[in-house]
């Protein structure tokens, strides 16, 4: 029987609540470490209260009560009005005020804080528990008319806003009328009775659009405002918020509402408001940074009615407050370990916090703070990375538009694969690359890739296209690749008949300079400053701890001396992967590639792998010079060979072409006939053009014979599904000559490098490997090859051979296969297409963003390895290859070697190292010392 588990589709779901009897929290009862709760503000406002810092009272309703809102059909649950009476009577002894009490009244803010911080994603309704007769109270306690009135008309405006719907405008141009109508320009030039005049406006307004007055009773406001802030949560705006930056409901559901006491920072030179970083998020200095303003309610900063001062002036200007600044500074961070975002306001000479939460800080900016705090021994190494976020290191590994950049783009596509690149524009990649042989940079701009386009991003230093989305072809290719590229900019019109393109009133023509950034989808005409990426030496300093208590080793996936050049600057310790068929794709060789596979009979085939095996020797000297003794795993020839010709169509348009022109040539063979029967006097001129003729008619049709030689050629090697077809050993098995070439290829190089003392350690590498058989004859074919280098050369080359494994078979057989392999290597990117059944290209480009908007897969399982099915795979894998063989080497080749969870998820399996594409080395070195860390923490376990 199948045994039913639970599966990614339901997890998802909100959890059915039990209902919990506590729907309030007093910020001194709150327990500021459950922000799922609380939500992030109200567990920053119960933390800072519970640390003795200057919190002005209230309580947090929790996202819980939110949720039962929303099941109960809009309803409070039931206890909760009688919760939030007692803790509004709670703060009203704390601040010897009353809510509603035209005297003493308490007026209060209610905020809206969901897990993770949405800015400027739901609302905050100020000044509540106004009325007719509380603003009285207010004027008389703070002895100021004008301060009474214009708190009054902030809080119709806001409630009728955010509580009533009303468009804010309405408010808005009201004001202005009232304005223009005084002849003031700024709201503060309003005097006390015009904002009294304000009021009454805005009452008005209410009961337009309402037909009811603003509520006079504070606790119908209180409630109606709570209403208010959960139904943000299901706002469009929220909504759209939380599914662009993939907040699910596993990691905020709900939002709490938020009952704080008022303080003002409009009450005088001696009020003020502002926002403070506790460290510059730019640059990561260890300085007070932010903006405030004096006399100025919080809304006003962001409103960006006024301008802000930089918070450095308050040292002249309010310097009691700065020390006291500096001081709840030192406070948060040692508290928190953690740079703080703070806000707070300043009611005369009385400094209020009102947030705090971790601050928001770029990769760069994020690193130096590691490196400060661990140098300030305010964390420990290990803290400092766990901080970090592994794969925002990619922001600093590749080329980034100078961030003091002004110029405008001329239209904005989608970042479909990262980093900047400048070049001249070409429209197809044939273009590209005789452009780029020719010593240019040149950006591929086209409507949309095909896969024949392959050799133009080679070419090229980016990729534009005008259509298609982040899972086109051309992004799922530059990202491969590691090239910029953005995709769908669709303000760009193409016309691929005529080479030209036009946006915002530009022509742009081949050899058109462009530059465009794959990380924003930005695109601009003409060349815009860049800045290269580079380790820096913070970078450094995080990178070498990670390796101090990382596990995993961390290889690169290279293909060319350069890219492991690159990778080993970066810090890898070998090539995980050298495939070897792009060599075969560079253009000095493919045409006796195709050659070799075109040959009529094994002689030609063979002498056509005779020519390339010193080529391919070449290149496999190169990168292991390069890597100086660290291991390279080769891997011997893996795609179908159709893949190395060209295409059908191409050819048959070729064909066309020249039986046109033999056509032509037919006609103008019979000219001298013609001539000569209209003046016999011409034969003698054409005598030798005719042979010219028959010359070139020759050939003409031997070339033609050629291509339908070819077509011919390509419609044998034709497949019907070529990923699972003719391929990967299979190919080796069935035209044994060029696994052999390679092989002395590889040992050759090995060898010879020997002979010159260079350290070397060659590991070769068998593709889609389902059975032992397999392996077994290609290491007969192996040691055949060996035995006759070791002759030529007189010296003994060590080696050992190993398999991929990303076929199902392989796993189930992987205790077998390790009689034979020495080691593993998870070609995860197959393997998932086998696990899954599914094709990349298909499922990305069709059905996967449905799956993944709906929830029926939770990622792509093509960039976050799928633990559940993959991953349950591979550790089978571990396990029985290892129970054969204890020492088996096993490590991950796939595109996943190189994102942090999947990083994390092997170094639960126990592999040996992971490897990826040479920008992502410094990546997979933290994330894998952020997995080790963890484990020793335990917060993670060893994989079952
Ligand atoms: P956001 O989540 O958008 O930052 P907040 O709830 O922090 O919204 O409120 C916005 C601004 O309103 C705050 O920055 C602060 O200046 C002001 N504010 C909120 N509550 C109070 C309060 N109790 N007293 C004074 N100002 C407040
Ligand atoms: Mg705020
Ligand atoms: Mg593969």
């Amino acid at each position: 029987m199948v045994q039913q588990t639970r599966q990614t589709y339901d997890e998802h779901q909100p959890i059915e609540a039990k209902a919990p009897k506590k729907y309030v929290y007093l910020f001194q009862e709150g327990n500021g470490k459950d922000r799922k709760l609380l939500g992030g503000k109200g567990a920053g406002l119960c933390e800072m209260t519970q640390i003795g810092l200057p919190v002005p009272p209230g309580f947090v309703i929790t996202t819980q009560t939110c949720l039962e809102y929303f099941d109960n059909g809009f309803k409070f649950p039931q206890g909760l009005p009688n919760q939030v009476r007692q803790a509004m009577a709670e703060i009203e002894r704390a601040m010897s005020l009353g809510f509603g009490n035209p005297e003493k009244p308490l007026l209060v803010s209610v905020r809206s804080g969901a897990a993770i911080s949405m800015p400027g994603m739901m609302d905050t309704v100020l000044n509540l528990g106004i009325n007719d007769s509380t603003v009285q109270g207010l004027i008389s306690r703070s002895g100021n008319e004008r301060f009474g009135w214009d708190s009054y008309r902030r809080f119709i405006s806001l409630f009728g806003n955010i509580v009533l719907n009303i468009s804010d405008e309405q408010f808005h141009l009201a004001m202005e009328r009232l304005k223009e109508e005084r002849k003031v320009t700024q709201d503060t030039e309003l005097t006390s009775q015009n904002m009294q005049e304000l009021v009454n406006i805005f009452k008005q307004i209410i009961i337009d659009k309402t037909g009811k007055p603003i509520p006079q009773d504070p606790y119908e406001q209180l409630f109606m405002a709570i209403e208010a802030v959960f139904a943000s949560w299901n706002g469009k705006r929220a909504q759209d918020y939380r599914r662009e930056f993939k907040i699910s409901s596993k990691i905020a559901n709900g939002t709490a509402a938020n009952v704080q006491t008022m303080v003002f920072g409009n009450m005088g030179a001696n009020s003020a408001t502002g926002v403070a970083f506790t460290r510059d998020p730019s640059t990561g200095e260890n300085i007070l940074f932010g903006d405030y303003l004096d006399n100025a309610q919080g809304e006003d900063i962001v409103a960006g009615i006024r301008t802000p001062k930089p918070i450095s002036e308050m040292r002249q200007t309010m310097p009691d407050m700065y020390r006291e600044l500096l001081k709840v500074r030192e406070t948060l961070e040692h508290h928190f370990k953690e740079a703080q975002d703070m806000e707070f306001t300043i009611e005369e000479g009385k400094l209020c916090m009102l947030q705090t939460r971790n601050a928001k800080m770029n990769a760069a900016a994020n690193m130096k703070t590691s490196v400060d705090m661990v140098n300030e021994e305010l964390i420990t190494k290990e803290e400092a990375l766990l901080r970090l976020d592994a794969s925002q290191l990619t922001q600093l590994m590749y080329c980034q538009i100078d961030p003091n950049n002004t110029v405008v783009p001329v239209a904005v596509g989608l970042g479909a694969s990262p980093g900047a690149a400048s070049g001249e524009v070409v429209f197809d990649a044939d273009e590209a690359e005789r452009q780029a042989k020719a010593g240019k940079k040149v950006i591929l701009l086209r409507e949309q890739t095909k896969p024949e386009d392959i050799h133009g991003f080679f070419a090229a230093q980016g990729i534009l296209t005008s259509v298609g989305g982040k899972t086109s072809h051309a992004a799922v290719v530059a990202r491969g690749m590691g090239k910029p590229c953005v995709s769908g900019a669709g303000d760009i019109k193409i016309s691929h008949v005529e080479n030209v393109a036009y946006v915002g009133g530009n022509r742009i023509v081949q050899g058109t300079v462009v530059t465009i950034d794959g990380t924003s989808g930005k695109v601009w005409l003409g060349e815009i400053p860049m800045v290269e990426p580079e380790i820096s030496e913070n970078m450094n300093k995080i990178l070498k701890w990670a390796d101090e208590f990382r596990k995993l080793g961390v290889r690169t996936n290279a293909d060319t001396p350069l890219d492991a050049e690159k990778a080993l600057m970066f810090g890898a310790e070998g090539v995980g992967l050298c495939r070897t068929e792009r060599m075969f794709n560079a253009a000095d060789r493919i045409g006796l590639f195709q050659d070799m596979i075109l040959a009529d009979n094994p002689e030609e085939r063979l002498a056509a792998l005779r020519r390339l095996l010193p080529l391919q020797k070449d290149d496999f000297k190169e990168i292991l010079r390069v890597m100086q003794g660290f291991p390279v795993t080769i891997r011997l020839l893996d795609p179908p060979l159709h893949e190395f010709l060209p295409s059908e169509e191409a050819v048959e348009r070729q064909i066309e072409t020249l039986q046109k022109y033999q056509e032509a040539l037919s006609n103008v063979s019979k000219l001298p006939q013609v001539l000569r029967d209209i003046d016999p006097s011409l034969q003698s001129v054409l005598v030798e053009d005719d042979n010219m003729l028959s010359n070139l008619a020759e050939v003409q049709s031997s070339e033609l014979k050629k291509k339908m030689d070819t077509l011919q050629k390509i419609r044998t090697l034709r497949e019907v599904n070529p990923m699972l077809g003719h391929r990967g050993v299979r190919l080796g098995i069935t035209y044994p000559e060029i696994y052999e070439m390679q092989v002395e290829a590889i040992l050759l190089a090995a060898g010879e490098l020997i002979k010159e003392t260079v350290p070397v350690k060659v590991e070769i590498m068998i593709p889609q490997v389902c059975t032992s058989q397999e392996l077994k004859r290609v290491y007969g074919l192996i040691r055949r090859v060996e035995r006759r280098v070791k002759d030529r050369l007189g010296i003994t080359i060590p080696y050992t051979v190993g398999t991929m494994i990303e076929v199902v078979r392989a796993c189930m057989r992987a205790g077998r296969l390790a009689e034979l392999a020495e080691f593993f290597s998870f070609g995860t990117n197959d393997l998932t297409q086998a696990t899954f059944s599914f094709s990349r290209e298909d499922a990305e480009n069709k059905f996967l963003p449905f799956y993944n908007e709906h929830k029926i897969l939770q990622d792509n399982p093509f960039e976050i390895l799928d633990v559940k099915g993959v991953g349950r795979l591979m550790a089978i894998t571990v396990e029985w290859g290892r129970k054969t063989r204890p020492d088996l080497k096993i490590g991950i080749c796939g595109e996943h070697g190189g994102e942090p969870s999947s990083i994390e998820f092997c170094h639960r399996i126990n592999l040996d190292y992971v490897s990826c594409s040479p920008y992502r080395v410094p990546v997979a070195r933290l994330a894998a010392a952020q997995a080790s860390i963890k484990e020793k923490k335990g917060m993670i376990k060893p994989f079952q």
